[in-house]
């Protein structure tokens, strides 16, 4: 396909705002794909060309892609930068100078979807010495080729922020609409087959191949994807519950489980292959090569794939250490057998979806935790099940948390034992009660350079909460206390590379960082976009265990507020 015409859908859908004319704009043009273009195609829909759990990234920051725009168009950086500075957006930027240059377009080769495609993913391979030079050099020619619209798209498309509203539901609805039911279909057929397809995606994480599949095989095809090991799973996630109290009155007889505050890991295994992956499906095999050999030693089945959560241990105390330390290992990519013997860790099974070529994800929790009991051979302190105990009494549970709480772990989790495992849905089953409530994660979506000797970092925070039926980020006010110089240091760089805008020293950030946030007290502001502000809002730590996406609402945020009990 020529990339024009997939420039063409993505201007379509930048210019509706609504859910639903999106879903049908894509919905109509994936039904005119061949079957074998779908999964780059809608890979690119998503602004992407690799699937979420892939561990490639482009790697492309602000100031490299002003560069390359600068090559590709004969203007200098700064003037690029002017416009940058006018347009708020690299995209646009790079059309307005394509434009400009007013080369002879006739002499372009056609840009094509495959060329585009397989260029942007060597961007991710390119590495070592040099790579910067040659990953600018590739975007230079990508947009030397391309049509103002395409330089638009693809000079977006290789910051990841493509900004045509596609967001997974949306592909979601479009892949129903395209392939499972038309508007002839009743609301169940509907159902069953947005279903179908949600069951495919929660065990491929791709809407590439799902659309392909659902093509080629339909709604039958779609509930036949099983398990596939290797391949990341979303995982199931609970809800907060305040009181023990009522999670008991609702389900009567309860698990509990210590809720351990480090890293979730889905260990998979097939024969002596071993894949380890986080909640948000990054593969992390790599950075815990002691957890493999652990895995190997106390996982008797030959192929499974169990849940739990892993939790660095100081080894004076025995006690967890803070999260920041799973965080440390989870990022570090070389001198690992360091960092092995410097944190150790120690894995707590709380869950089992697949034992030698049976999937339990429909068996109740109950029966999944006896088959995790068999297939395991615990080594106490380093690779075991999660402590627990089951019952309804109320004050058998209190005292419990106590011991949790006590034990330096968050809080319980409160597990209902009928309940089916459902993957990548928040599940009305599974209760976190932890004491401290009001911390609360929110994105970063601005900041401030800093003054005097800090001039070098930005400082202040503009933090945003989700507003869940717009996918907007409402702001709750700035934030600039509890970071230490190291802590700057990081944040700066990481903000660096998601820069959007920048006006004197107030610099816009693509929405990316989730950071939990403490305070005194939620008050009422009409000065920030969510109508709330935070008194003295203090740093916690990063959540680079949560997207943007997993960030807290305005209505959790409204709640807590009413708990102070000022609601008016
Ligand atoms: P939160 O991150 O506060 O939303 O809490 C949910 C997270 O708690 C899960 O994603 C797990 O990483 C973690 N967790 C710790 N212990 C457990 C447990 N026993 N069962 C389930 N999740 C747990």
């Amino acid at each position: 396909m020529e990339y024009s015409t997939l420039a063409d859908r993505y201007e379509k859908l930048e210019a509706v705002a609504s859910k639903l004319a999106k879903a049908d704009i894509i919905g109509e043009f994936l039904k005119s794909i061949p079957s074998y273009e779908l999964p780059k195609i809608v890979l690119l829909l998503q602004g992407r060309v690799y699937p979420s759990y892939s561990e490639n990234e482009l790697g492309i920051a602000t100031q490299m892609m002003i560069k390359s725009i600068s090559k590709a168009s004969g203007f200098s950086a700064a003037k690029v930068e002017e416009i940058f500075k006018r347009t708020g957006d690299l995209g646009l930027t790079a059309e307005q100078c394509v434009k400009s240059k007013r080369q002879a377009s006739l002499l372009k080769k056609k840009l094509t979807t495959d060329n585009v495609f397989e260029n942007l993913q060597k961007l991710a391979t390119i590495a070592g010495q040099g790579s910067q030079d040659k990953k600018f050099s590739l975007i230079a020619e990508l947009i030397i080729s391309a049509q103002p619209k395409e330089a638009r798209y693809i000079v977006r498309t290789v910051l990841g922020e493509l900004r045509i509203g596609a967001a997974e539901g949306i592909i979601r609805d479009a892949i129903v609409k395209a392939f499972l039911a038309d508007e002839k279909s009743s609301k169940e057929e509907k159902e069953k087959a947005t279903e179908a397809v949600e069951n495919a995606w929660s065990l491929l994480n791709d809407y590439g191949e799902v659309a392909k599949i659902a093509n080629e095989k339909g709604i039958k095809g779609l509930q036949k994807v099983g398990i596939q090991l290797g391949k990341p799973i979303q995982v199931m996630l609970g809800l907060a519950a305040e009181k023990i109290e009522d999670v008991v009155k609702e389900f009567g007889e309860i698990i509990a489980e210590y809720k351990y505050d480090g890293m979730r890991v889905v260990v998979e295994k097939k024969g002596n292959h071993f894949w380890l992956f986080t909640r948000r499906q990054e593969d992390v095999t790599k950075q815990f090569p002691d957890i493999v050999e652990l895995a190997k030693k106390c996982l008797k089945a030959d192929e499974c794939i169990v849940e739990g959560e892993v939790l660095g241990i100081d080894t004076k105390t025995g006690y967890p250490l803070p999260f920041q330390a799973m965080s440390q290992r989870v990022h570090r990519k070389y001198d690992i057998d360091r960092l092995v013997k410097e944190i150790p860790v120690q894995v707590n099974l709380f869950d089992v979806m697949y034992v030698n070529g049976t999937p339990l994800f429909n068996e109740p929790l109950i029966e999944r935790r006896k088959e995790l009991a068999r297939i395991l051979k615990p080594i106490k302190g380093k690779f075991q099940l999660a402590k627990h105990i089951i019952t309804g009494d109320v004050k058998k549970l209190e005292q419990f948390y106590g011991d949790a709480v006590e034990g330096k772990q968050e809080g319980l989790m409160l597990k209902v034992p009928n309940a089916p495992y459902v993957f990548g849905r928040h599940v009305g089953t599974m209760y976190k009660i932890k004491p401290v409530m009001e911390n609360l994660d929110l994105v970063i979506i601005g900041a401030i350079w800093g003054e005097g000797g800090r001039t070098k970092w930005l400082t202040s925070y503009e933090l945003a909460c989700r507003d869940p039926n717009t996918g907007k980020f409402l702001s709750c006010g700035m934030m600039s206390t509890g970071l230490n110089e190291d802590e700057y240091e990081l944040m700066t760089k990481e903000l660096k590379k998601i820069i959007i805008s920048e006006n004197g020293k107030i610099v816009i950030v693509k929405p990316k960082i989730v950071l939990e946030v403490g305070y005194q007290e939620i008050q009422k502001s009409p000065n920030y976009e969510s109508g709330f502000g935070l008194r003295f809002p203090r740093f916690v730590r990063v959540r680079d265990d949560k997207g943007p996406d997993e960030a807290d609402t305005i209505t959790r945020v409204k709640k807590l507020y009413s708990s102070q009990g000022k609601a008016g």
